[in-house]
């Protein structure tokens, strides 16, 4: 069982500097809790019990097995305010991205433990919130870095300072998720020469998750299938239709078309 810290004293939110997890095994509750009387009947009797899974996040609640009266209860994660998602869930799909790995390595994790599993919906529910989370910290990354690139520039030469667009040099690459012209993911990159630093760069998927589901079950010639898809557009992963070779033409068309409004 995962645990969150001070859950049962107080309600956590996300902005608790503290907040961390600690792995316990059930058992060690069932012998920390035989140390304390029931107020209502005094037998050392109060265990916990887990109800309403939701992944790796679970409703426990402090009851006493003699007289049966309930202490409350809590979730073992808080809820992300907005989102309604439990902020463990999101942490351990973004702790397997980290590393490479996706639902079918978060599937085994927990076998291992003996612990719930997380079903492929939540699993890309979560990866879609992180996605949000992580097209603002892009942003503001490549607007720092942006601006690093501009002094250095002006450092060297002065006369730079007050133009609104200046031109640099650059380096540009596009890499692939993996190798054999087949990749569904490719990214190109921009850098800066003179400073080393990301001036832009932009990720091509010609693969949705969402969509290869929902065709599947559905059928991608239904009509439901096209309804679904419609509504769908606004987040759906796939934004490249062409070969992989081709993304690295792509990226790049796309950057230097932003280049002077995004970059200046
Ligand atoms: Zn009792
Ligand atoms: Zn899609």
């Amino acid at each position: 069982m995962v645990l969150q810290r001070n859950t049962l004293s107080e309600p956590s939110t996300s902005s608790q500097p503290e907040a961390s997890y600690i792995f316990t095994h059930k058992a060690v509750f069932s012998e920390l809790l035989q140390k304390v009387p029931c107020k209502y009947c005094t037998n050392c009797t109060l265990v916990i019990k887990q109800h309403h899974l939701m992944s790796y996040s679970s409703n426990m609640e402090l009851l006493c097995e003699s007289c049966r009266e309930s202490y409350g209860s809590v979730f073992s994660s808080f809820q992300e305010e907005t989102k309604n998602s439990h902020d463990i869930n999101s942490k351990l799909v973004s702790a397997f991205l980290s590393i490479g790995r996706g639902q079918a390595a978060l599937e085994t994790f927990p076998s291992v433990l003996n612990m719930p599993t997380m079903d492929r919906k939540t699993f890309a529910k979560c990866m879609h919130n992180l996605s949000g989370k992580n097209k603002e910290v892009k942003k503001k990354m490549l607007e720092m870095s942006r601006q690093a690139a501009r002094e250095a520039h002006v450092k060297v030469d002065a006369s730079l300072k007050n133009q609104e667009i200046i031109d640099v040099s650059v380096s540009y690459d596009g890499t692939w998720q993996k190798r054999g012209h087949t990749s569904n993911l490719g990214l190109g990159i921009i850098i800066d020469i003179l400073s080393g630093f990301v001036l832009d760069f932009e990720v091509l998927s010609k693969y949705c998750q969402n969509c290869v589901v929902a065709g599947r079950d559905m059928g991608v010639d239904s009509a439901e299938f096209h309804i679904w898809q419609k509504g769908h557009v606004d987040e759906c992963d796939k934004n490249f239709d062409g070969t992989s070779g081709a993304m690295e033409m792509h990226t790049a068309l796309i950057m230097w078309r932003r280049s002077l409004s995004d970059c200046k």
